[in-house]
């Protein structure tokens, strides 16, 4: 019986049997200096397209490597069209809510620069690799893009008619939490707001949008970082892919 790799890797190009897969520096790096693995070494590749394939190494160098595609051994599994929108906060705060974010199923992550957001400058690649190394240890084979920071204002002037949006409101802290199970299914986005909260404009024009629902996370004010675990974990658990 064929053995399947411990070992994931993310990689660009396309992946099929036969194909044959060349690693960067950096990948060849992780695979041949840090795991220490040689020729004839297994290693599971995804791609975000095409699922997940076992594959052996057939050149092990210290700068580059190749790999070629033996079997599928996951199909490709997307995740519920759910964007996460977040205030950054501290770098490695910002740095967890991407983590949790790629391992909780989000299928889009956008920073947004509210009001009171008040955090150090954004470093999109670095985000980005946070998603793909997320992806990498928890099995997935979807990596959720990270955009670059935006104004909440322009998002909200621009948003989809068809995209409900599960407002995060710190102000109904206290109240019961909403019952999503009954809510439609479809496209929607979680909004959690910056260590200040949101500003009384923003919560006005928030409240007001036809497709928002703006909810409670029970009885006690979490920190950003927890909220958006919180909430992508209520809206998985009644809307997404965890039943
Ligand atoms: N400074 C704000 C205050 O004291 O009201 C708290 C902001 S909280 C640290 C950061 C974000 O997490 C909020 O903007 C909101 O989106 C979300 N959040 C935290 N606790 C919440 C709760 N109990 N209910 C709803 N949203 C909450």
């Amino acid at each position: 019986m064929t053995k399947n790799a411990k070992t994931r890797l993310y990689v660009d190009g396309p992946l099929g049997a036969g194909q044959t897969v060349l690693l960067s520096k950096e990948q060849a790096n992780r695979l041949f200096a840090v795991m220490r693995l040689s020729v004839g070494a297994r290693v599971a590749l995804f791609n975000g397209a095409d699922g997940e394939w076992q594959a052996d190494v057939v050149e092990a160098g210290k700068r580059k490597g190749a790999l070629v595609c033996d079997f599928q051994s996951k199909p490709q599994q997307n995740p519920p069209d759910l964007w996460l929108l977040f205030a950054p906060i501290k770098k490695a705060r910002t740095e967890f809510i991407v983590e949790k974010a790629a391992e909780l199923g989000a299928a889009r992550i956008l920073p947004v620069l509210t009001e009171f957001t008040n955090s150090e400058r954004l470093n999109q690649t670095r985000l980005q690799a946070h998603a793909v190394s997320a992806a990498q240890q928890c099995g997935g084979t979807f990596v959720p893009p990270v955009e670059a920071g935006q104004k909440l204002e322009g998002i909200l002037d621009n948003w989809p008619k068809d995209r409900q949006l599960l407002f995060c409101d710190e102000a109904k802290v206290g109240q019961a939490v909403a019952d999503l199970s009954t809510a439609e299914r479809g496209k929607w986005a979680i909004l959690i707001g910056p260590e200040g909260g949101f500003s009384e404009t923003e919560t006005t024009r928030l409240r007001a949008m036809e497709q928002a629902t703006s909810i409670s996370l029970g009885p006690r004010i979490l920190r950003a970082d927890t909220a958006a675990v919180a909430a992508l974990t209520l809206w998985q658990m009644a809307l997404g892919d965890w039943g």
